[in-house]
């Protein structure tokens, strides 16, 4: 059996999201590594000459830094869920009445996750379109 070569469009559809998808991924890990070594400076400065100090730096920090890193993380997970079918052009994670963010195949034309060619349809039931 002749298998195709993988479509270009595929392939640059899922670097896009993979590359989104890390990025997500960084954002998360760094938070949990930040958050809490800001909160490690507090307590070593809490009782210290310069506690009051400390905490102000330390919650400046917090709110310059920590809301527009939220930001960013919940646009970049927008970003996500609009992810493009690359075979049927519509939302692969959601349709106008479903969403599921852990789809393995795209809610409308049932094209597996990562797929880099057209791949026939095992059963002809497509109960989520
Ligand atoms: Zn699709």
């Amino acid at each position: 059996m002749d298998r195709m070569k993988p479509k270009p469009d595929y392939v640059a559809a899922w670097e896009t999201y993979r590359r989104v998808r890390r990025w997500l991924y960084v954002l998360l890990l760094a938070a949990l590594v930040a958050f809490p070594a800001l909160g490690i400076c507090g307590a070593l400065f809490a009782r210290t000459t310069l506690a009051e100090h400390a905490q102000n730096v330390i919650g400046a920090i917090a709110v310059i830094v920590g809301l527009p890193w939220m930001l960013l993380v919940i646009l970049i997970a927008f970003y996500l869920q609009l992810f493009v079918c690359p075979r049927c052009h519509r939302f692969f994670f959601m349709t106008w009445w479903y969403r599921n963010p852990f789809a393995q195949r795209c809610v409308n034309c049932r094209l597996p996750k990562w797929a880099t060619e057209d791949i026939p349809e095992p059963w002809p039931v497509r109960p989520f379109s």
